[in-house]
């Protein structure tokens, strides 16, 4: 159920399949395994500790992990997005009536997120919403309001590795069954950023749609080739 990437155990099932496996967790922090993430997270021991702890599971995001899974010879069933995970999770969230809490992003977009999600899924409830700009060591107002909710899924937009410092800090204390960092998703659900075509998508080369609509991502696109040298490196290890 698992290919073994450098240090990390990466989910290589179905969506569906990693939808049945997340019901086995009391607490599950999912974390949306991107060569960039997992690059970050091997010189980070509080990342890395995150990452690879037993509530945790690393899905395959991003073209770049799912070659370095064919590197070292186990290759993941697909692609699974952090965006495509977070949809299937508020749609049983809707079957099942479970409420779910986004915090995250700048509060015009999370606004147009919350009216974008609520439209599309009528009977979904959020059950709080929170911007993502607010002192990480000083929002007990925030802990208190997801305790008084209790959400289901609590999905935070902040981008990594912010999202996964709440996480790490909050985790133990909220009583939620889901916790995940989802990035620049509620960006996407807003209408303010668009997801790269379909045809993009399954060449892989949504990470060059998103360069190219936002160059200041060139940057970080360094850590796919490190990744994978890495990944190379230490393929028989
Ligand atoms: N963000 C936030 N608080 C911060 C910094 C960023 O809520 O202190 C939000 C930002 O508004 C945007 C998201 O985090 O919505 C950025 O996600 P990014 O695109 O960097 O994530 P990726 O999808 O690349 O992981």
């Amino acid at each position: 159920m698992f290919t073994r990437i450098l240090q990390y155990n990466v989910f290589n099932g179905t969506l569906k399949e990693l939808m049945n496996y997340i019901e086995k967790f009391n607490k599950v922090n999912i974390i949306s395994g991107n060569p960039e993430v997992l690059y970050n997270g091997l010189n980070n021991p509080l990342l890395f500790n995150n990452f690879t702890g037993d509530n945790s599971i690393i899905i395959p995001d991003g073209v770049g992990t799912v070659v370095a899974s064919k590197v070292v010879k186990n290759p993941v069933k697909e692609k699974i997005a952090g965006i495509e995970l977070m949809e299937e999770i508020v749609k049983k969230c809707q079957r099942e009536s479970k409420s779910i809490y986004l915090i995250g992003a700048k509060q015009e977009i999370l606004d147009a997120c919350v009216e974008k999600l609520q439209s599309k899924y009528t009977k979904l409830n959020i059950s709080g919403s929170r911007n993502g700009y607010f002192d990480l060591n000083n929002c007990s107002d925030l802990i208190d309001d997801i305790k008084a909710k209790k959400p289901y899924a609590l999905f935070i937009a902040m981008g990594s590795p912010r999202q996964d410092s709440f996480i790490i800090k909050n985790m133990d204390q909220l009583p939620c069954k889901i916790f995940m960092g989802v990035g620049g998703s509620f960006d996407v659900f807003s209408g303010k950023v668009k997801r790269a075509p379909a045809w993009m998508i399954s060449l892989g080369l949504e990470w060059l749609y998103r360069v190219i609509k936002e160059p200041f991502r060139i940057k970080r696109l360094v850590s796919i080739p490190k990744f994978l040298l890495k990944v190379l490196k230490y393929k028989n290890e």
